[in-house]
């Protein structure tokens, strides 16, 4: 099939954009590397009367580091995240987590604000955002929202994105030294999306621990505590975990429990 009619705008910047998504009515919707908008697009899941290009908007595509903080713009692709071209802060996980993303192809363009705004409960951003408790920058005609991974993601593809928003930039804090990470993730076949993810950071400094299980039906259980994380080393406590995370069929219940012991095993091996 082929995409119903829409106008493009090949937009410069932010204000721009801003102004057009907000003149849409609605039927506006901002076009990151289109990796997977193309696809909406051409099976007609998407309709909009415009597009608006903002891969090529500079204020998307940088980064910072201030003080304890990187902020990513938003149109930073998976593939820069890859190559290492981002201030080192978090031990290696994220270039790993880009790494893993589908195939080079897509990395090159896909972006990490488009996969955040996308919210496929399968993708490796959300489930990464959501373990590093993540702050997602949102710019509308009003001005700008700054919200916590968890308060962003509403359900699968679902946010708190408005029609007139755009996402701008995502700030996620510099590891401490004693801060360690694991990231496991079921394929069926490299280069496509997980059938199960689990994420696991420690933080031995503070006795903080967060562990992530993702490719749910709906967005990421979260599980905190250092105590929390000792539970899931037991049957009874992994049981648990699979429980509240809404997992009912086998099959999927032993994919994320198998994923759970392997992060935790890398966890160990880290030490
Ligand atoms: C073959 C294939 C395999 C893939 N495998 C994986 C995988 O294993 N893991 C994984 O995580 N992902 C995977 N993806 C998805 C890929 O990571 C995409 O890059 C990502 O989902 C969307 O990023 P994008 O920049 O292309 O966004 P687009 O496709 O351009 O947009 C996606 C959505 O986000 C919105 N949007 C884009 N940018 C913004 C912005 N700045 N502000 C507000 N809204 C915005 C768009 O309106 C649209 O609704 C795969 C994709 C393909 C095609």
């Amino acid at each position: 099939m082929k995409p119903a009619p829409f106008e493009l705008h090949a937009c410069r910047s932010l204000p721009e954009a801003i102004a057009l998504l907000a003149a849409g009515d609605g039927m506006a919707k901002a076009a990151g590397g289109t990796q997977s908008l193309g696809p909406m697009l051409n099976l007609r899941l998407a309709q909009p009367a415009q597009l608006v290009d903002v891969s090529r908007v500079e204020a998307l595509r940088g980064f910072a580091l201030q003080g304890e903080t990187l902020r990513i713009g938003a149109g930073v692709t998976h593939a820069r995240i890859e190559d290492g071209q981002l201030p080192e802060i978090t031990r290696g996980l994220l270039p790993a987590v880009a790494g893993g993303i589908a195939y080079r192809a897509v990395r090159n363009r896909g972006t990490l604000g488009g996969s955040l705004a996308h919210a496929d409960p399968a993708a490796d951003w959300v489930s990464t955002m959501t373990l590093l408790d993540a702050t997602l920058v949102l710019l509308g005609p009003v001005g700008e929202r700054r919200l916590r991974a968890g308060a962003f993601f509403l359900g699968p593809f679902t946010t708190a994105l408005r029609e007139d928003e755009l996402l701008v930039a995502i700030e996620i804090r510099r590891f401490s030294p004693r801060a360690r990470w694991a990231y496991r993730k079921a394929c069926r076949k490299p280069g496509e999306f997980a059938q199960a993810i689990a994420a696991v950071w420690t933080d031995s400094t503070h006795g903080s621990a967060r562990v992530v299980l993702g490719a749910l039906g709906g967005m990421p259980h979260v599980i905190e505590g250092q105590g929390a994380l000792e539970l899931l080393r037991t049957d009874a406590g992994l049981e648990r975990a699979l429980d509240d995370a809404g997992l009912v069929e086998a099959y999927e219940r032993q994919l994320h429990a198998t994923m759970l012991r392997r992060a935790l095993a890398d966890l160990d091996a880290s030490e």
